[in-house]
């Protein structure tokens, strides 16, 4: 089977760091070869016109908690991982942290083990487990279950030293009001990356916390103490201190944008805010709720409450998150897309994401909407373009929607498990509805193997 040069232009291309405009990529065998100023394109190849699109490094995400209709902690398996990658690598996401909220000892036992399995089997995208609690302080549990809090016991640090040994990379949350500085120093020598969050804890606390080891904050305001006049809190710690990186929730409801503007403008470096999509068991599909521990969450209006009201995981993909930084903040697109891609791959230790010749491999590239609002199939035709020229298939009887057929799925007795059928506006604004024919389960990433009815 060969595999043509495929030349991608007119859109601009984000290597991780710096946003070119007017240059192609061209890609052979799979791999990046070479780009430069559009007029220096290869003449021979297919090519791939991104009509405006950002062709992107893929994201990084360092909190998802679930997907694809699944929660990682109703059944941490590598089963439930599967169905997460998949979903997220929709959403635009190559690399995922998976992550486990607050939980039994038996359930953190078995997200290791599906970490393990997930990374040995070479599920895509999954690089290694995120711990979000139990050892956390009850005051700022957010949505976590008070009655799962519990502090570090010398048991649980052995295993945890153990995890660390086994899995290729482990980020935990922790609260000062239930792990010792001496805990975090060990986890941390053991190559623990080790966040700060869901802690009331002050700002001197904090920052001893930090010189043990500590060097990232988890979803920066939410559930931690807060900047007021005269205690900075753990807020105040994560923007001041220059070695601490610290995620974001970056849909607008978690923070308010003028806190994020505050915050991206007085943030210390070397370390830097990162986006996460602390995405939940709705993210991909059309589902309106879903369950945490026996507790329902309903979605509404981009907002995932728990019955009292309190916020469980959001209703987000780093897409959206990135379209509020550069939209409702005013940070600049190459900076937002970083905090997406390069930043959180750094603070992982990855080698820094780029487009390196005979290495960077197309199937890690995705393809962002000129208007920030999804992802599309990297290949995909211009699709304005095609509608222009296919007006005789917008047959639904909605005017501006046309229809798509597509196969989705694994073989399973030799038929197709799933087909799908799927509305598109015309002017592209709007996510692609996808029905699944012989299950009738919504199956957003269909969108991958679509092709025009
Ligand atoms: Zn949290």
């Amino acid at each position: 089977m060969t595999h043509p040069v495929r030349i991608f232009r007119n859109g601009p291309i984000f290597d991780g760091h710096r946003l070119r405009i007017g240059a192609f990529a061209a890609f052979e065998e799979g791999r990046f070869t070479q780009f430069g100023a559009e007029e220096n394109a290869p003449q021979t190849g297919i090519e791939i016109d991104l009509d405006g699109d950002i062709l992107s490094v893929g994201y990084v995400d360092l909190q998802v908690n679930g997907g694809g209709g699944v929660m990682f902690n109703a059944n941490p398996s590598v089963e439930t991982l599967q169905r997460m990658s998949v979903t997220h690598r929709s959403l635009g996401v190559t690399k995922i942290l998976p992550t486990l909220i607050s939980d039994t000892a038996e359930k953190t036992r078995a997200a290791i083990a599906a970490a393990k399995e997930a990374i040995e089997t070479s599920v895509p995208g999954i690089f290694g487990l995120h711990l979000e609690g139990p050892h956390l302080s009850i005051t700022c549990k957010g949505a976590h279950d008070a009655a799962l809090i519990r502090p570090m016991e010398a048991e649980d640090l052995a295993e945890l030293l153990d995890a660390a040994r086994e899995l290729p990379f482990l980020k935990m949350t922790v609260a000062p009001e239930s792990v010792s500085e001496d805990q975090v120093s060990q986890l941390t020598r053991a190559g623990v990356l080790v966040s700060l969050g869901h802690s009331d804890a002050d700002f001197d606390t904090c920052q001893r916390y930090f010189a043990a080891g500590a060097r990232c904050t988890t979803h920066l305001f939410n559930a931690m103490s807060q900047i007021t006049n005269r205690a900075p809190g753990l807020a105040g710690a994560a923007i001041a201190n220059g070695a601490v990186s610290t995620g974001l929730i970056a849909d607008g409801i978690h923070v308010h944008p003028e806190v994020m503007r505050l915050a991206w403008q007085a943030k210390q470096g070397p370390g830097q805010i990162f986006l996460v999509s602390d995405a939940v068991a709705v993210a991909g599909t059309m589902l309106s709720r879903f369950e945490l521990g026996g507790r329902s969450i309903q979605r509404k209006e981009g907002q995932l409450r728990l019955t009292d009201g309190t916020l469980a995981g959001a209703d987000l993909d780093l897409t959206r998150a990135i379209s509020v930084l550069v939209n409702q903040v005013g940070v600049d697109l190459d900076q937002a897309l970083a905090a997406a891609t390069s930043v959180p791959a750094a603070l992982c230790g990855f080698p820094a994401p780029g487009l390196h010749a005979g290495v960077t491999r197309q199937n890690n590239m995705i393809r962002i909407r000129a208007d920030l609002s999804g992802i599309l199939p990297i290949t995909q035709p211009a699709l304005r373009r095609w509608f222009a020229r296919s007006p005789a298939l917008c047959g639904s009887g909605s005017p501006g929607i046309a229809n798509f057929r597509g196969i989705y799925g694994p073989l399973v007795g030799g038929k197709i498990a799933h087909s799908i059928k799927a509305s598109l506006r015309q002017d592209c604004s709007a996510h692609i509805v996808c029905r699944c024919w012989s299950c009738a389960k919504s199956a957003d990433q269909v969108i991958q193997k679509m092709t025009p009815e």
